[in-house]
Formats: structure tokens, sequence, C-alpha cells
């Protein structure tokens, strides 16, 4: 029996044109194009939603959360549901839908690399792709996934790491999910770690930092002028900062505003190993709390979820810590 998978359109450039003298932008037929796709006609019964019609870096926490409310609110009616998605933020918003979606059905997002006015665009395939996974059971309580070039990764590991090519997609430290080939779909694994955060409510004020040789605190202090509730900040290496940033750290700190270190290092976990000032030991025994292996803007996206359901720092606090 075909399944029922209902797409949920959001914009990004699978679902753009090159539209002279304009270049690629966003064009009105997408949604109406998809319901008269004959390949997945074939494969499943499709119905199609406009959520937004977005380029993604036009993409808000705000407009993720109304998002996983229309997904728990249309779920029950379907089998699976495919996002389409600019390509920009969409590892943001996949990973946001994986922490506070309360379905454990197929959600699955996808994008294109290339318009629908370039030579070997890649959407038509990604979306058949998608849509085959939706419709699998065995795509069931994995999490979000994010489809793209025939690879399954999982929204929580997933990044794209090329501004242009169109195997862009990858999980560089844990590697993909499964793939989809022409006869079926293979999952090789699960991701151990599948975390929920129920909420339906986020806390936006949270920050993002990235550290540079020689940086100062000034952003840390422009942070905490604007109210962040918490900022992230991307250390080098195992999570070291320069120690010029220390006095702004610890003001920070003072003001009960918490501190989270992640590795601006393209993989690999953060440990609290160096004692020198502004090691990542240090960093720790002054309170900040180390963020395990997850990347920055992710970080960033899961404390707007904790910070939304336990809206007190130290509840936050106290979450972070006892996964450890
Ligand atoms: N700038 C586009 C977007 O994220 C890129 C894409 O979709 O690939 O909306």
């Amino acid at each position: 029996m075909r399944r029922k998978i209902l797409i949920i359109t959001t914009g990004g450039t699978i679902s753009m044109k090159h539209n002279s003298p304009f270049g690629v932008i966003p064009n009105d037929e997408f949604a109406a194009h998809l319901k008269e796709f004959p390949q997945l006609a074939k494969i499943a019964i499709i119905d199609v939603y406009e959520h937004s019609n977005i380029p993604s870096p036009f993409m808000t926490p705000q407009k993720m959360v109304s998002l996983a409310n229309l997904v728990d609110e249309k779920i029950s009616n379907y089998d699976g549901v495919v996002i389409t998605h600019g390509t920009d933020t969409l590892e943001e918003t996949a990973y946001m839908l994986d922490l506070i979606l309360q379905t454990r059905k197929p959600i699955v997002f996808t994008a294109a690399m290339r318009s629908g006015s370039e030579l070997g665009l890649d959407g038509p395939r990604n979306i058949v792709g998608a849509v085959r996974v939706a419709g699998s059971s065995k795509a069931a309580n994995r999490g979000v996934l994010v489809v793209m070039n025939d690879e399954i990764n999982s929204a929580r590991d997933v990044t794209k790491t090329d501004s242009s090519k169109t195997d862009s997609f990858i999980s560089p430290s844990l590697g993909l999910l499964g793939i989809i080939d022409p006869d079926k779909i293979i999952f090789y694994r699960k991701t151990e770690i599948y975390e929920k955060i129920e909420t339906t409510k986020i806390e936006t004020n949270i920050d993002l930092i990235k550290c540079s040789s020689g940086m100062d605190g000034r952003f840390l202090e422009a942070s905490v002028q604007n109210g962040a509730k918490a900022i992230v900040i991307e250390a080098f290496g195992r999570g070291n900062i320069p120690q010029t940033m220390l006095s702004a750290i610890e003001k920070v700190l003072l003001k009960d505003i918490l501190i989270i270190i992640v590795s601006r290092t393209y993989t690999g976990r953060v440990l609290p190993e160096y004692g020198y000032e502004g090691g990542g030991l240090f960093l720790q025994n002054l309170g900040c709390i180390m963020g395990e292996e997850q990347k920055g803007t992710k970080m960033r996206i899961k404390l707007m979820a904790l910070f939304g359901k336990f809206e007190s720092a130290e509840k936050v606090r106290n979450y972070l810590t006892s996964q450890k």
C-alpha cells in the first residue's frame, strides 16, 4: 500500500529559480509543482503544505518552533513528513525539531544545492529520496533525518561542509546513518544519543561567539549588555581560549549567565585538560560548562530549547552537567 506523506515547504534553493536580472530568487510554483511530480505520485500519496517560502538565512528560531508545532499537529494523518528547506540553516532547523518534536514517526529534511534553473539539479532526486525514507517504517524512532545526495544523516550530526557541492551534507565525526539505493533503503546504524527536550517555548537570547587568536572580551560584554541568558563559546581545540578574554568571562559568570564551551575544530569533543589561564580545565573550574562534541550553532539551538523548558540557569546547568 502506498504510504501517506505530507511535504511541508519552507523555501530555499530547492524552490528557487534564476530570474534575470535578479539572480536566483524564491518562486511561487514549487508547492504546486510537487503535487504534480509523477515520480512522487508513484511512491506515495502526497499532500503539500506551504509553511513559508523564504531563503533559509531568513529562518528564525521562532519559525522553527512554528514548524515543529505544525508537524506535531498534522502528523496523525500521515505516515511521515518531508520538510524542504534552504541548505544554509537546514542543520539548525532540523536539530531544533529533533529536540522538541513529540512525534517519533519519520521526519525527513531535504534541500538542494542547485536551483531549478541549473544543469544537474539535485532537488528532484533529493525529494524522491526523502519521500522514500519518510515512507519507510525503518525510519521511525531515529530522530529527525536529513536526506541529500542519496545519503541519510542524523539532524544531530549533519553539517553543510561545502558552499556549492551536491555532496555537501555529511556527518564529519560519526558518519552517515544509511543510504538510499534504487532497490531499497539501508540503515547501517542508529544514533545512540537520541535527546528529547519537550517544550513548546524557547528562549532566543542565546549568543554564539567564535574565538580567534588575540581576541578580547568585547563580544562577551556586548552579549551581557543585550541580556543574553547563555553564551556559547567556540573555543580552540579541546576548549581553550585566549587569556585576554578571561576578565570578561569572570564578569559574565558573576551575573549568573551560563557559558558553554565547545570547540571550533571540525570534529572532536572538548575536555577539561589544560590548567593554564584560559585552558579548558581552568575554565571549568571558573564555572564554565564543557559542551561535549556538539558544534556551536547546534549547542545554541539546544540551549534555546533548554531555557524554554527549564527557564532557570541553574536547572539548565544541572541538565547539561548531569549528562556527563
Ligand atoms: N541560500 C539558500 C538557502 O539556504 C541556499 C540553499 O537552499 O541551498 O535558502
